[in-house]
């Protein structure tokens, strides 16, 4: 079945958990400025197996390592002009992850579009034009790649979001657009979730979804995004959310904790799913076995 078939149910989606800390969890380099764009180079083989153990975990959609892909990562490590060839090679080790784990039910690979610079950091969101302009070659070699969505995640201001979503619909694949909130469930940027709903909504998504933000109190930001996301005239099929466990600290980003095991973490999904989330995974910080943890729920 295709993707977009698919999405015109609303059966549950059961996504993928985080790949950069689970890199960094299984002894893979993700300094900056390249992050998880390094496993590309360093270690193809342990990012295939990411990949491999989520599909085997039961998630239906994988994401493919496409977050810091971008021409402007890669160009503070001198790589700008493999941007489309690395963006290439990462949609590939999905599918070939998801080849290996021989899942019984279908799996679809994303591509994620991420903000061009630091995701908890609006001041340094780039200009208007280039944000549109550097977007649209990443929507662009994601579509070439052969993606089955785009994932427009961890989002920190509704006009990246836009140029981000508009570049995204542009490919004519569907689009799931993502936000990152703060403590008191606003963007980083201090808009709020409902204004970023009312902007992004026309653009004609698939899926509005809420990500990297603790597990513990991410219920907020998405109670926020359901109220909005009813108040729209255009129906938006999938509403859902991928929680952080952990804290980023200063040396490499990221700190995982134990303090939301697997069951834990799908003890509050049970809880997102009351409120009427249909698209749920992991963010930084989960493992796979988080996700089979999911799967319980799922069925
Ligand atoms: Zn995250």
């Amino acid at each position: 079945m295709s993707l977009l078939k698919r999405l015109t149910g609303t059966r549950p989606i059961l996504l993928d958990g985080a790949t950069g800390t689970e890199l960094n969890r299984r002894g893979v380099s993700t300094a900056l400025p390249l992050w998880s764009a390094r496993a590309l180079l360093e270690a193809p083989d342990v990012l295939r197996q990411v990949h491999a153990d989520y599909a085997r975990a039961g998630a239906e959609l994988i994401t493919a390592n496409t977050f810091r892909t971008h021409r402007r990562s890669l160009a503070q490590a001198g790589l700008g002009a493999r941007a489309a060839s690395l963006t290439q090679q990462a949609v590939a080790l999905a599918r070939a992850g998801v080849q290996a784990a021989q899942p019984s039910h279908p799996v679809y690979v994303a591509g994620s579009l991420a903000p061009l610079e630091d995701c908890y950091s609006p001041t340094l969101v780039p200009p208007q034009a280039e944000c549109e302009r550097e977007h649209a070659e990443m929507a662009q070699n994601l579509a070439a790649a052969g993606v089955d969505l785009i994932l427009v995640e961890t989002m920190n201001t509704i006009r990246e979001a836009l140029a981000a979503t508009r570049a995204a619909r542009a490919t004519g694949l569907p689009v799931f657009t993502s936000f990152v909130c703060r403590t008191d469930q606003h963007l980083f940027s201090g808009e709020t979730i409902t204004a970023a709903v009312q902007a992004i909504a026309p653009l004609g998504v698939a899926g509005l979804l809420i990500n990297c933000t603790p597990s513990t109190t991410i219920h907020l930001p998405f109670g926020e995004l359901r109220e909005a996301v009813r108040a729209q005239a255009l129906p938006i099929p999938y509403t859902g959310l991928y929680a952080n466990i952990g804290h980023t600290n200063d040396v490499d980003g990221w700190t995982s904790t134990a303090d939301v095991a697997p069951l834990e973490y799908a003890r509050l999904a049970s809880a997102w799913m009351r409120q009427g989330a249909n698209v749920i995974g992991g963010c930084c910080g989960t493992t796979p076995a988080h996700i089979s943890a999911l799967r319980v729920i799922f069925d």
